[in-house]
């Protein structure tokens, strides 16, 4: 058997027709950037998170961008971010050439720790940036009290947590703005690039309007210094038809979450493997299914053989990334993220996965420990 890390095909074939429909009336009505289905897009997401305003941009790394560029971050400011995730929420920081200075996670749920934030806040730091790590939302309570104490912002990286809630309010709803990511493997994915900002200031909101298109408010009038960051017609049309199945997909995930570690249990599996943990207040979409495995490299490499699926998010923490060298950083100062690095492994999980090639994954993983 082969069981793929991710199906796009198996979600595709089951909104196929709605989708093409969609896609089509875009291209009849040439709206190819921003226009009519970006809006309604925006109208919709925006109410679904329940936040004033959404605004669709190119990618969820330009989301993050222009957040720091709302904030005029430059040379001199320090912005406190994980070293445990996705590139992008770091390099935004050092392409404004401002300084990303790292705090390390939480054991239990990897995302980044609060006491590590307070640790790293100086008379530099203008902004935060928690990421809601695979699929579950940081401590979001806690950061935005502890920066608004300092008087600085908070930029929530929701780009893997679209849907996920902490204490009945959505992932992206709880800092200055929330940033998220249509990437096609997201757990809402466009039919390429595509990603949003989520603000209930409305100053703010026109500033970013503005920003996604080279700073104009009338155009060919720049106000600010922005760039080209639009969302495609053709993405907001595709993500309307795909968000009103999100939470269906969320729930399926959820499911097949709960299997694992049932036939983790079966298995006789605990000794080696530690399931994903759901802080309280938490209601995880599990974006991915990350277990710690002993002998994870050696299982990796037999669940490959296998064609069982298995991946590694993040093999190498952000300050050790050799960009980042110029940071001073060393093998040794985020000891929490170095060791997760060393034994988290992602196994297959998306709404179609079948109950056939879940038991596939988990039996190959057992011959691997038993044997
Ligand atoms: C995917 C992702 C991004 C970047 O989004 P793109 O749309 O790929 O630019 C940023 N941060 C995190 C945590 C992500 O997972």
């Amino acid at each position: 058997m082969k069981v793929p890390q991710l199906d796009l095909n198996a979600q595709y074939l089951t909104i196929k027709d709605e989708l093409e429909a969609a896609i089509l009336g875009v291209v009849r009505q040439h709206a190819y950037i921003l226009g009519p289905a970006v809006e309604k897009f925006e109208k919709e997401i925006a109410q679904y998170i329940g936040m004033k305003h959404a605004i669709g941009v190119s990618s969820g790394s330009d989301s993050l961008l222009l957040s720091l560029m709302a904030l005029n971050i430059g040379e001199g400011d320090e912005v406190i971010t994980t070293p445990f995730t996705f590139f992008a929420t770091a390099s935004c920081v050092a392409r404004l050439k401002a300084r990303p200075v790292f705090a390390d996670i939480r054991p239990d749920t990897y995302n980044i720790d609060v006491d590590c934030i307070k640790k790293a806040i100086t008379k530099k730091t203008r902004a935060i940036i928690p990421v809601d790590l695979y699929g579950q939302a940081a401590e979001m309570e806690d950061i935005v009290a502890l920066a608004d104490k300092h008087g600085i912002k908070v930029i929530e990286d929701a780009c893997q947590a679209i849907g996920a809630q902490r204490n009945g309010k959505r992932a992206g709803a709880f800092g200055w703005v929330g940033c998220f990511s249509f990437y096609p493997s997201k757990n809402l994915g466009a039919c390429g690039e595509g990603g949003l900002i989520v603000t209930n200031d409305d100053d703010l909101a026109v500033r970013f309007r503005a920003l996604r298109q080279h700073g104009m408010t009338v155009v060919y009038h720049h106000d600010y210094l922005g760039i080209n960051a639009r969302m495609h017609g053709i993405q907001g049309a595709v993500l309307s038809v795909k968000l009103k199945y999100l939470d269906r997909w969320a729930k399926g995930r959820q499911a097949v979450a709960a299997k694992y570690e049932r036939l983790f249990a079966e298995a006789g599996l605990n000794e080696f493997l530690t399931p994903p943990v759901v802080m309280k207040g938490n209601e995880h979409i599990y974006h991915q299914y990350v277990v710690r495995a002993k002998h994870r490299d050696e299982l990796l490499e037999h669940m490959h053989k296998a064609t069982a699926g298995g991946t590694i998010y993040y093999p190498v923490p952000l300050h050790m990334q050799p960009c980042f060298k110029y940071l001073g950083y060393k093998q040794g100062d985020m000891p929490v993220t170095e060791q997760a690095c060393r034994e988290v492994l992602a196994l297959p999980i998306y709404a179609e996965l079948t109950d056939e090639q879940q038991r596939y994954v988990v039996d190959t993983m057992k011959e691997f420990y038993r044997k």
